[in-house]
């Protein structure tokens, strides 16, 4: 059976979140923040550190997608100095978030290869998303970056969807959305485990992109598909089905 379908991921797939440094840094820099750390390494080390705790909480229910932002906000303003953060009301750091936020949306920017990958798959592929995040969040990134037309309203997201990547069922939500089979779709996605393995067990054919080209490859189980650019997608996928053909 032919694959006719491919689901991607989008953060540090098809948007390249290392952006996001520069404009942490800019906004730090505007509100006076980025003396109070020994480097901008350490202020972006922070960050990434409170976004992972916070969007932790979001992923697993605990909290809203909006609150994850506003206790992103509070935690990383109270690890500057007590003083700077610990007394801030709710919507004192839902503002700072959203100031932070503003100067993230001028600087966002899809990988180089997404487009031109994504604009080869069309005439052949349905194509669609599966993310962890706020479906809303994602379609406006997704409008700012120019690629929210490939995938129409075919965009699967777990606050909306109620659970989370690696769960199979977001994954066959997405092949739901797409009208297909999981074993006629394929996924593609940044994070070995949550997007690639997730992926195949749900059934799908789960594609690693290995940007960084991390990948031990010994690690890597045999029936997960590795590319180092989005660049190689449509060859992997017609490798893949001609090797799914019977023997004649
Ligand atoms: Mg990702």
């Amino acid at each position: 059976m032919p694959i006719r379908g491919v689901l991607f991921d989008i953060d540090d797939t098809l948007f390249d979140s290392g952006s996001e440094a520069d404009s942490l840094l800019a906004y730090l820099r505007m509100r006076g923040l980025l003396d109070r750390f020994g480097g901008g390494a350490a202020a972006v080390r922070l960050w990434r550190e409170v976004r992972e705790r916070h969007y932790g909480r979001f992923l697993s229910g605990e909290i809203s997608f909006a609150s994850q932002q506003r206790e992103r906000a509070r935690d990383f303003l109270v690890r500057l100095g007590a003083s700077a953060g610990a007394g801030l009301s709710d919507r004192e750091c839902s503002a700072w978030f959203a100031g932070y936020q503003a100067h993230r949306h001028t600087t966002r920017t899809p990988f180089p290869d997404a487009e031109s990958a994504l604009k080869k798959l069309a005439p052949d592929f349905r194509l669609g998303v599966v993310s962890n995040s706020s479906v809303d969040h994602q379609r406006r990134k997704l409008d700012a970056i120019g690629l929210r037309s490939y995938f129409g309203d075919r965009l699967i997201c777990s606050d909306q969807h109620g659970a989370a990547k690696p769960e199979a069922s977001i994954f066959l939500a997405g092949c739901a959305s797409l009208g297909l089979r999981p074993h006629e779709t394929a996924y593609v996605g940044d994070d070995y485990e949550t997007d690639a393995v997730g992926a195949r067990r749900a059934g799908l054919h789960g594609f690693w992109l290995d940007r960084v080209n991390d990948g031990v490859a010994a690690a890597v189980d045999a029936d997960i598909r590795v590319i180092q650019s989005l660049n190689e997608l449509q060859a992997a996928l017609a490798a893949l089905d001609s090797e799914s053909q019977p023997e004649r």
